[in-house]
Order: structure tokens, then sequence, then C-alpha cells
């Protein structure tokens, strides 16, 4: 029988979650639903210099809103914990002395200064330090002293840190679930630092000992952990560990020129690139949630960044992409944001809502505006019935909850100016029409859509009066422009009294 797949998404908590992080949170957590298995958020917090506060609640949340929470992780299902690399910080010791015992890392206690100066020199000539095979035997290590004598500074209290010996001239030829073998040359690596004498880990040692002591079976990352790659699978092999099977998914790329999509590139291009908003002193990064985009619209238009299921659908549910999700159709090319194509995911989900739900959305803004009767709080259903009447009628034109106000300001309040372009409709003969219109509605009973309709457009008829002629000016009276909804939807929801007055005050002004 094959292992439990296990797969986690491991972020450092240096600030708030890009969406590129959100992107493999996804792709980690579809993998383990498809495959019945177990999505885990590890929080790898051992650099405390890089450490923000509030970065992990953050994390959280953001999972916790778009629905992709993890199956284990702090304070839940913790069958591996900590799920907190500061809290595991007593294991990782061991491991490092493991390594030094069976030949596969050394101690190095060059200095700060030391080492400064060698990359300087070497910047002189035009060349990189690199701290590996061809010098390590010519710097301060644990490899050219004797034991005691490395004990013995040890117990005096030197600085240390412990490095990975790599071996020499070998040549890796690794396999990655989405980009197939790639090679990598060990001489061309660097001795990377395991641990430090500050008792933490660095990042390559406790990823390594935390993936397997949690049993991950599946590395699902982004390509800038690729380098990273040799390294980690060396360290399996140095523990005698079995690697799990990697996956570096394809960099998501700036809307324009081809650039990766940063964390300044958010508003600076005038779209969140966070899915929650962040504040700080220095000023807020806005996110998806507070823009009014559904947990939905962000989660199908990540799924898209990178992978399809090979049709032409574009609208996928949580649901369906855990059905349909495969690694193996994931593409190692960048994949472009687009925002303005997720304004229209946005539109999409936006149009799925039942209109009481939207209401409900909609609602707080519109008693914002001083209609405090469309305050859910107050629980008036009457009013409700009528919002999602109004809502029904002007979604279709809408991306966002927060532009149903202008799109339907006049359900509210009464023009207090008549667009200039729309007043050449308004001809000698209009007021007399308007009047006469005045008097058709003032007798009808039943006053509903489609009854006024009826009772105007026979009038219309029997009089040989033009549609236009009436229809845009009766527009421009209710509306104060020639836009909005079907005319006499309006009609029916502002009511007769409310019309009427209207067309006065339109005849009286215009
Ligand atoms: N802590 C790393 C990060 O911030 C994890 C990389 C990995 O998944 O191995 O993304």
């Amino acid at each position: 029988m094959s292992k439990q797949v296990r797969v986690r998404f491991a972020p450092s908590p240096t600030g708030p979650l890009h969406i590129g992080g959100v992107r493999t949170a996804l792709f980690n957590y579809l993998f383990a639903k498809k495959n019945n298995g177990v999505f885990f958020l590890r929080i790898e917090d051992t650099d405390q210099n890089r450490f923000v506060p509030g970065a992990e609640e953050y994390i959280m949340e953001s999972l916790e809103w778009l629905g992709i929470a993890p199956d284990e992780t702090i304070g839940k299902n913790e069958k591996f914990g900590p799920y907190k690399q500061s809290e595991r910080k007593h294991l990782y010791l061991k491991y490092a002395d493991d390594l030094i015992n069976s030949g596969n890392a050394y101690y190095a206690f060059d200095t700060a200064e030391a080492l400064d100066l060698h990359r300087k020199q070497h910047e002189e000539q035009g060349k990189t330090f690199i701290y590996n095979w061809h010098n390590r035997e010519k710097l301060d290590t644990s490899l050219v002293i004797s034991a005691e004598e490395t004990a013995k500074r040890i117990a005096a209290g030197e600085e240390y840190v412990i490095r990975f010996k790599t071996p020499v001239d070998e040549t890796l030829q690794l396999q990655d679930i989405i980009r197939g073998e790639v090679k990598f040359e060990t001489n061309l690596l660097d001795d990377k630092v395991l641990f430090k004498s500050d008792g933490m880990p660095t990042y390559h040692l406790a990823n390594i000992v935390d993936d397997h002591l949690m049993e991950t079976s599946h590395v699902i990352r982004g390509e800038e952990w690729l380098p990273s790659m040799p390294l980690h699978v060396l360290l399996y092999r140095a523990f005698g560990w079995e690697a799990p099977q990697f996956a570096h998914l394809p960099l998501i790329l700036k809307p324009v020129g081809n650039g990766k999509l940063s964390k300044r590139d958010g508003d600076k291009l005038g779209f969140p690139v966070f899915p929650l908003e962040w504040k700080t002193e220095d000023g807020i990064s806005s996110g998806y949630r507070e823009k009014g985009f559904f947990p939905e619209t962000v989660i199908n238009f990540l799924a898209l960044l990178g992978w399809n299921d090979g049709t032409e659908q574009e609208i996928f549910t949580l649901e369906e992409l855990v059905d349909k999700f495969d690694l193996n159709r994931v593409h190692k090319a960048g994949a472009k944001f687009d925002p303005e194509k997720n304004k229209w995911f946005n539109h999409q989900y936006l149009m799925k809502q039942s209109d009481s739900d939207l209401a409900e959305d909609f609602a707080p803004i519109v008693a914002e505006k001083g209609f405090s009767s469309f305050d859910c709080a107050q629980g008036d259903t009457l009013e409700m019935t009528k919002l999602e009447k109004i809502v029904s009628l002007i979604k279709e034109r809408a991306n966002f909850v927060s532009e149903f106000w202008d799109l339907s300001d006049f359900f509210f309040v009464a023009p207090t100016s008549y667009d200039e372009k729309a007043r050449k409709n308004w001809k000698e003969e209009t007021p007399a029409l308007m009047q006469e219109l005045i008097s058709v509605l003032s007798e009808i009973a039943d006053f509903t859509s489609v009854n006024i309709e009826t009772i105007v457009k026979d009038w219309m008829t029997k009089n040989e009066i033009g549609m236009g002629k009436v229809m845009q000016p009766f527009r421009l009276s209710l509306v104060g422009a020639l836009k909005g909804p079907h005319l006499f939807d309006i009609v029916e929801l502002i009511g007769k009294e409310e019309t009427i007055k209207r067309i006065e005050t339109a005849i009286a002004t215009l």
C-alpha cells in the first residue's frame, strides 16, 4: 500500500501572506483532498529577526476565509505537534549532531568579519565567494583541527555554525512532478549553514527534519525553492531517510512585462496582492476580502494560475477543483496575473448568489446612506423584500456589491440633477405629455410593473404618441439619466406617489 498523502503549507510569519503563498496553500489543499490525504500548516519561524507580530494569525484567518483551513495545525489535531518551529527548538540539535557524527556536516568558526573580508577580496577580483569543497579545508573549520580542539573551542564559548558537507563531483538527477528531471552539479552548491550557536536551526535543517517527522509525502511549493531542492535531497540522503516527492509551482507574473508579481506590486498597480487587508504604521495594504471579492472568486482565479483541467471550463467550485485537480497538469511556465479577469470572475460568483444573500450584504451600505430601515438588525422583512427586488434588477451590471449603490441610488432618492445630454429628450411638448401621463398613472389601481406597462402603452397607442416621446422623459424624471433597469420595474418599486412627485419635479425644473 502506498504511503498516506500528507502535504504541508509552511510559511514564515514575516508579514501578510502574499497571493502567491495562498496559491501554494490552495494547491496543497487540493492535492491532499483529491488523494484523501492530510493538509497541514506549519509555521516556520526559526528566523526570529524576521518575525512579524500578527502574521501567524493573518495566515490562519486567510485560509479560514477561503475555506481551505488545514486539517492539522497549531491547536488543531496536533498529531505531530508542535506545528510551530520555535516550539520545536529543542529537537534540532540532535539531528545536527547526527550529521556531524556521520561526517556529513562540520563546525565552522569563521567570524562574520573574516567572512566579510573573504567576500570583499573576491569581489575585488570580480569573483563571488562561495563556501564549499574548494576552500572549506582552508577556512576555520573542524575539518582541519582535531576533535579535541573542536570540543575545547566550543566549550570555551566560541561562536560557531554547523555547515553541510556537500558531496563533491556528483551530478544529481532529480525528479520534480511538474518539471520532470532536473539536474544539479554538487560542485556548484555551497555548504549551507544548518545550525547556529544561538541554538536555532536554519530553514534548511528545520524544514527537512520536520517534513520527515511529520511524515510529509509531497513537498509542493513555489519555484523560488527549486535551488534548495538538491540540498534538501542530499540532507534526506545523509540522514538515511526517504525523501518526499517534490513539485515546484510556476511563478506568478505581473500583469504586464515578465517580472514576478511581488508584494510591493499590490496597491502600486491598483489591485490587491494579499487575501486580507493588512494594516501597519506605514499604511494599509488592500486585501481581496475588503475589496468585495468572494472567497470563491479568489479560489477560482488562483486555481487557474498554472493549472487547467484541459477543457475550456473556467468556473470551478472548490469541490470541482478537488475532483479535477492533478499535479501533472500544472505547467512550468510562469502564469500571468490578470486583475481584470479577476473582476469578471467575481461577477460570475455574484450572479450565483441568491438575491436574499446579496440584499443582506447590500443592506448595511444602504443603511449607511441614511436609510436605516434597511438595517438588517431591525429585521424589517418588507424592506428586505424590496431590497431583494432592487438587487435582482441591477446585479447584472455589477462586479461587486459595493457597486450596487451607484447602480440603484434612484430607487431610494429622487434625482437632484438631470444628465446634460439626456435633457435633449425633454422637448416643447414634453411637459403636457408628462402631465397626461400623471393622470394615467393616478388612475391605476393595481400598481405592478406589467399592469402599469400595459396601461401606459395602451394610452400611447390610442393617442398615437411615439414611444420615445414618453419613455425617455419619463425615465429622465425618475432616474435623472437615461440609465437603469426596466422602467416599469422602477415605477412599481418606488410607488405611485413617488413616481408622480418625480414627474412633477421634472416638469417644474426642466
Ligand atoms: N518557510 C518556507 C517559506 O517561507 C517554506 C518553503 C518550503 O515549502 O519548503 O515559503
